[in-house]
């Protein structure tokens, strides 16, 4: 592995996320060599704490993540880790900050590299990033980076987006922000494009003429838990939509980059998300529906869950149709569909082709079912792998034919080194490798989009609960596809 320089400061450095994810993964670099002696981290918050307690808090944190902390290994890396209280709006104190980047950068030679990792709550990244340039936090010099690494949710709308983007790019330019989409770091998702430009087989078929629908399901078997203070004003059009499915919709759609590099595969990426045709308020209301979760047994009804209001029109659930307008998928929709409290928790694409245009083996004496379409499912969670469904003769004496699943699941063994990704998103970071980050055309797309749905749903009152718990959603989002005469490839 290449050793990599930086220090890193992150912001909300005793938050959730660092302690279950960032931390971890850093340390999982280190033992692979991409983090070796030039390095160092900053944690901040408002917290008051000293370097010896913090460096205890991320031996615990290596430790729940299932690391042993006894070795040389984990005591030299948590030696990398120091500690400063600071408030955010604290301008005034962000001289601090400096001093002890600089004194760090000094002692482990990091060459000037530093990483801004904000993962707080975001009406404080704007203030950030125009603070760590007007106190003085960035390095200057030919060959040194300062790169902005950004938590969701990146706005609520797209003015919203738009204002917070405005204010980060006083600051940064667009190749030092990296706005983070963990969807983006696992490996099924990147996948898709191994899966696609590596085989003749299937991007010669991955069009209209050959696909009939491809269907994206992000299902969550939880329900809100202990996010309902952010769940209840974000919601899952937001909170899944915006983001992450729409991401995986673009690497589906997008046509082939010039090569695998950040800036081709943006560009394709906003190009699909351009031909992505905006609704009009009787198509997204035709096109979209939205669910909430009702009660079963012991489980109470999503308005019924802690700190969410009794009469609360949040939706914990969305189906939608989306339609690109481009040569390679007019006619050919992609559903998508995300919920909680469903039946399973999984992520997966299903794409359906259509079926042979001539059925031989239906003459009028053939008792033969009519074939079934080919259908390539990407797995990408809980468990990765891909699976094509074909038609094949059945063994018997007549002739008969029957769907057959050719599989390759990823082995438990190759799956527990398959880097979490977290771990990849930041080594990207490190390389400056913007490929698996949103860049702000792809997000700003995605917001116009998903706000048209948003201000024709804010007309209407819903009918909430509308699902049960355990199902996939209400009744609405089978009719959703049903209408077109399709179905769900997955289904109960
Ligand atoms: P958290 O509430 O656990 O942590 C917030 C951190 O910010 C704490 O360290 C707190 O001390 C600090 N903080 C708050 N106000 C401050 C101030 N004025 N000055 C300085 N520090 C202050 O949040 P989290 O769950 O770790 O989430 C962080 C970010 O990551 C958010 O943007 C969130 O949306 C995003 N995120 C979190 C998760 C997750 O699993 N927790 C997943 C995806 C995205």
């Amino acid at each position: 592995a290449t050793e990599r320089k930086a220090v890193f400061l992150f912001f909300g450095g005793t938050g959730d996320l660092a302690y279950r994810k960032l931390y971890p993964s850093l340390f999982n670099l280190y033992r692979k060599g991409n983090l070796r002696s030039h390095f160092a981290v900053v944690g901040t918050s408002r917290q008051k704490m000293d370097n010896e307690k913090f460096r205890e808090a991320i031996k615990k944190s290596l430790a729940d993540s299932g690391n042993r902390t006894d070795s040389k290994e984990a005591t030299d890396f948590v030696s990398h880790f120091y500690y400063q209280d600071h408030d955010v709006t604290d301008a005034a104190h962000y001289s601090v900050l400096k001093e002890l980047i600089e004194k760090l950068d000094k002692k482990y030679k990091a060459e000037g590299h530093r990483i801004f990792y904000l993962s707080m709550a975001p009406q404080f990244f704007g203030t950030i990033a125009q603070d760590l340039k007007t106190q003085g936090l960035l390095s200057e010099g030919p060959d040194v980076f300062n790169r902005l690494v950004i938590e969701k949710p990146f706005g609520r709308d797209y003015d919203s987006a738009k204002q917070l983007n405005d204010a980060l790019s006083q600051s940064f330019d667009e190749n030092q922000i990296f706005r983070i989409d963990h969807y983006l770091g696992k490996e099924m998702i990147q996948n898709i494009e191994a899966l696609r430009f590596g085989n003749t087989l299937v991007e010669s078929l991955w069009n209209n003429r050959y696909i009939d629908n491809i269907q994206v399901t992000l299902s969550e078997k939880l329900g809100v838990e202990e996010r309902a203070n952010y769940y209840d004003n974000s919601g899952a059009l937001r909170d899944m939509v915006q983001n992450h499915i729409m991401q995986i919709v673009s690497l589906l759609a997008m046509e082939q980059p010039v090569a695998f590099t950040d800036t081709d595969i943006r560009a394709e990426k906003v190009k699909a998300l351009r031909s992505l045709r905006v609704y009009n308020v009787a198509d997204a209301a035709t096109n979209f529906v939205r669910g909430q979760y009702g009660a079963i047994n012991d489980q109470a009804d999503y308005r019924h869950e802690d700190n969410v209001p009794h009469d609360s029109t949040t939706e914990t659930f969305v189906a939608g149709k989306l339609l690109f307008d481009n040569y390679r998928w007019s006619g050919t929709p992609f559903y998508i569909r995300t919920g909680k409290m469903l039946a399973d928790k999984f992520t997966r694409v299903d794409v359906v082709f259509k079926r042979p245009l001539v059925d031989i083996f239906a003459f009028p004496q053939s008792k033969n079912t009519p074939l079934a379409a080919n259908v390539l499912t990407i797995f990408v969670e809980p468990h990765a792998g891909f699976s094509l469904q074909l038609n094949a003769k059945t063994n018997d004496t007549g002739f008969s034919t029957e769907p057959i699943k050719l599989d390759y699941l990823v082995d438990a063994e190759k799956s527990k080194e398959t880097p979490e990704p977290y771990e990849r998103l930041l080594h990207d970071v490190l390389k400056g490798d913007g490929t698996n980050f949103s860049s702000w055309p792809e997000v700003s797309y995605a917001w116009k989009f998903v706000d048209q749905i948003r201000r024709v749903w804010d007309l209407q009152e819903p009918q909430f609960p509308n699902y049960t718990p355990h199902s996939m959603g209400p009744a609405a989002a089978e009719e959703l596809i049903q209408r077109d005469h399709r179905e769900w490839i997955y289904r109960l």
